[in-house]
């Protein structure tokens, strides 16, 4: 089933993130992690691609195993950074033989030894040329992209990453997907931007449940996203205490998704990192709100 039947309606819709294994020696772990969120039944789940194919190996397979061992919906992603266009062709090739149906597509970030390269000669600079690569290669793919309420750490003000944005969606992206998030106020206010630059695809939240104090770094490390203040709070009150934390950052995950379905973001999609326990609590605080129809 192509996502986008799914982001059209208007009933709440939650869904999961988990990525692939480094090493091989954990796949079993992570198999067994998709497996038990796969079982909650959520809207979808979505398997994550190492830039330039690094933990790419198993992405494809997950994701198939998730759709065809486990009937849930899914999406693969797929970067093209520092990638040729054999490289890519094949995948592709492997995606259309595989039966996935939905892709995120995406350039990937740069390698930190590449940055200062002359990027000229690349296959690939921006997640639009894949984008329309794989439009051609199966007009029935249903492509998602990724979309930046703070703007990409890249760009120079939010109207440059608008318009490229609208670009991505006129080569034939059909939904897009945030960058985690902690403030709702933010995510309203690009909304309304990109709705009045005429970008007018659904838009899935994606939020990010901080359950240990030292993710919190790492995560605005990753995507420069500001943290309010109510919750730099929350860890420095919890934060040393593992169980305590956990819940109070599950809490604020949930808070933050009942703000969003009551606002009108309908679809959310939660990167679990590959935590079961996070992804159950996460769904059954949600359970009488979820599958409901709110016109
Ligand atoms: P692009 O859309 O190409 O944008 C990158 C920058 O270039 C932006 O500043 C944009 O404004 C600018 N730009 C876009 N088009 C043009 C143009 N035509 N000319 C000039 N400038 C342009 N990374 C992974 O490695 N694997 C994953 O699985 C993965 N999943 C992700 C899922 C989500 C929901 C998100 C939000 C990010 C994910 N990332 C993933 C991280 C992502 O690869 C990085 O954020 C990367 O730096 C940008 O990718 P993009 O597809 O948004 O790039």
């Amino acid at each position: 089933m192509r996502v986008i039947s799914i982001l059209n309606d208007p009933k709440p819709s939650l869904s999961f993130e988990v990525f692939p294994p480094k090493k091989e020696t954990a796949l079993e772990s992570v198999e067994r992690a998709v497996k038990t969120i796969a079982q909650i039944k959520p809207a979808y789940m979505s398997v994550t691609y190492g830039a330039g194919g690094g933990t790419s190996k198993y992405t494809l397979d997950i994701a198939k195993s998730i759709k065809e061992k486990y009937g849930v919906e899914t999406v693969e992603h797929l970067t093209c950074v520092s990638s040729t266009k054999e490289m890519v062709r094949r995948q592709i090739e492997n995606i259309k033989a595989s039966g996935v149906e939905n892709i995120l597509a995406l350039r990937g970030d740069i390698p930190a030894d590449m940055l200062d390269c002359d990027r000229n000669g690349w296959a690939y600079n921006h997640a639009t040329e894949l984008i329309a690569e794989l439009k051609e290669a199966n007009p029935d793919f249903c492509i998602g992209a990724a979309c930046y309420p703070e703007i990409h750490p890249e760009s120079r003000n939010s109207k440059e990453d608008i318009r490229f944005l609208k670009a991505k969606v006129e080569a034939g992206c059909e939904f897009l997907t945030t960058q985690m998030f902690f403030d709702n106020t933010l995510l309203y206010r690009f909304l309304y931007k990109l709705r009045e630059a005429g970008v007018n695809v659904p838009v899935v939240a994606g939020i990010m449940p901080i359950t240990k104090a030292n993710q919190v770094e790492r995560a605005v490390k990753l995507s420069g996203c500001h943290v309010p203040q109510r919750f730099i709070s929350l860890v420095d009150r919890f934060g040393s205490d593992e169980a305590s934390m956990k819940q109070a950052g599950i809490a604020y995950a949930t808070d933050q998704i009942i703000d969003l379905f009551a606002n009108g973001v309908s679809n959310v999609h939660v990167y679990s990192m590959n935590k079961p326990d996070v992804a159950q609590k996460i769904y059954s605080n949600l359970s009488d709100i979820l599958g409901k129809s709110y016109e």
